[in-house]
């Protein structure tokens, strides 16, 4: 299991999802209970997550990602190492988590 997107949106997570099965990706959401908690968690700690099934998918889902998912909201911060981060960014540049 590697974790490929993260979004304070949760449609967006679910968006990358379907994106990713429609090209025979195994991937699942997780994280939807916390999403939907905003303003009760600090935002880092409630992000929707997309995770694939088998590692070996992750690349691929990462560029598809990064190819196919519209751009949506706000700056994020990754919250393993707090870098600010842009929107277009599913994934943080500077730990690769
Ligand atoms: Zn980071």
């Amino acid at each position: 299991m590697r974790r490929v997107f993260s979004s304070h949106d949760l449609l967006a997570a679910h968006h990358a999802k379907n994106l990713l099965e429609s090209s025979g990706i195994r991937a699942e959401v997780r994280n939807e209970r916390l999403a939907s908690a905003m303003g009760e968690l600090p935002p880092a700690e409630c992000q929707a997550e997309v995770w694939v099934v088998l590692d070996g998918d992750a690349a691929r889902a990462e560029r598809l990602l990064r190819e196919g998912v519209p751009v949506s909201g706000a700056p994020w911060t990754c919250p393993h190492c707090g870098e600010q981060l842009e929107p277009q960014f599913a994934q943080c540049w500077r730990c690769a988590r």
